[in-house]
């Protein structure tokens, strides 16, 4: 018999369905080993942490505070999320597994501590199998409220720090990588790149590639940025809608996802696109678009990761040097994945994700070894 007040309302069998597994069909398919749903009715506080791959090590990914819409939304987002931090690791060659967090509410809110309290207890329950870090609609001062309940969280203040030096010095080797491919030779001098953002990475990127004496055009919708840029770096500013039009060599995206799409791969004139943007295809057929075009893709995730090496150096403890040396390991990963894109007839992003599943597979098997 159910205990008063324990009963399960009428409401519940609608939302779980009463037939089959969907969701653990879902878990199953993409390969995660562990979503904890967390509620603090104190504060309203509703997180999911989804733990997709420990194979590595612990799994890293930041926290999303989004307003979804539905439960159903927060789910499938955290789950994409995670898989994604599982591939970034892997092909980075960290020793980290792939995690993610979110928290279902307004992000614009500024009654922000018991949230972030409660989300820090949340993060604290699985004991170090996942370490949260800064995402969309949180802020540093929000981890350092994390941080309150949990040791495990990275990128608080006084620690790493900013990241983006890091990561445009990752896309930096990563573009040089590419020139070697397409051009015989990794010299970036009087190439011409055409950067979309001058934002925290993109700043650093134009300053890398001005020192080595390329051609840079720079777009942002901030005028403040671009002339800080020009003026700094003696940059060519140039409208946004004109940045994918540029007679350029390389494109670099450091600014939104889903900016190579069906409108703007087949107006774009470069031999190289790579940068810094997360999902920089709209759809992943938009790979095999820039392949038919005989346009060389950089995939955002691997070319990207120095945000991710960063944090990865404040939990191991690594100098600034080191994390950038890592950073510039990306060089020759990239080289290693065109290489298989080439030899399979694939496109760069799966190349990139068979590249990924084959560290996790063999770092798998070292681990279950006979001894
Ligand atoms: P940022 O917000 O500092 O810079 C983005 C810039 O893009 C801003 O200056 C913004 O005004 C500009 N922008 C927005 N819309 C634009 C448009 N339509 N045309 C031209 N410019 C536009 O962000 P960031 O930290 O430099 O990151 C840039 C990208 O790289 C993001 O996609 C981010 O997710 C990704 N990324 C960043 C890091 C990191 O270490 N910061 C790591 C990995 C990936």
């Amino acid at each position: 018999m159910t205990r008063p007040g324990l009963e399960v309302p009428d409401t519940a069998v609608g939302v779980l369905g009463d037939e089959g597994h969907e969701l653990f069909d879902l878990l199953s398919s993409m390969g995660h080993e562990q979503v904890v749903f967390s509620h603090d009715p104190s504060c309203d506080y509703r997180g999911i942490i989804a733990v997709h791959d420990t194979t590595l090590g612990p799994a890293l990914g930041g926290t999303r505070f989004w307003p979804y819409e539905s439960d159903r939304g927060a789910v499938i987002d955290v789950l994409r999320l995670s898989r994604g931090m599982t591939y970034k690791a892997a092909v980075a060659g960290l020793n980290l597994g792939g995690g993610k967090a979110v928290i279902i509410g307004d992000n614009k809110t500024r009654d922000r501590e018991m949230l972030m309290r409660a989300h820090g207890r949340a993060v604290d329950s699985l004991g170090g199998r996942y370490i949260t870090a800064e995402d969309v609609g949180v802020s540093v001062e929000d981890m350092d409220l994390v941080h309150m309940e949990t040791e495990f969280v990275v990128g608080i203040q006084g620690r790493s720090g900013d990241p983006s030096p890091v990561t445009a010095y990752g896309v930096y080797r990563g573009i040089k990588a590419c020139a070697h491919k397409r051009y015989g030779e990794d010299s970036l001098k009087e190439r011409a790149v055409a950067v979309q953002g001058a934002g925290h990475v993109g700043y650093h990127l134009c300053r890398y590639l001005t020192e080595e004496g390329a051609k840079v055009y720079v777009a942002d919708i901030d005028d403040a940025k671009t002339g800080r840029a020009a003026a700094d770096l003696g940059v060519e500013v140039v409208p946004t809608e004109q940045i994918y039009l540029v007679d350029a060599d390389i494109f670099a995206p450091c600014a939104l996802g889903a900016i190579l799409n069906d409108t703007t791969i087949p107006a774009l004139e470069v031999d190289i696109v790579a940068g810094a943007a997360n999902n920089q295809l709209d759809r992943p057929e938009h790979a095999d678009m820039l392949r038919e075009r005989r346009i060389l893709y950089a995939p955002d995730y691997v070319i990207n990761a120095g945000g991710l090496i960063n944090v990865y150096s404040e939990l191991v403890g690594w100098s600034l040097e080191r994390a950038n040396r890592k950073a510039g390991e990306i060089y020759n990963v990239l080289l290693a994945i065109f290489d298989l894109a080439e030899t399979e007839g694939m496109t760069s992003s799966e190349a990139a994700d068979r590249v990924a599943e084959r560290r996790l597979e063999r770092v798998g098997r070292l681990h279950r070894g006979p001894f």
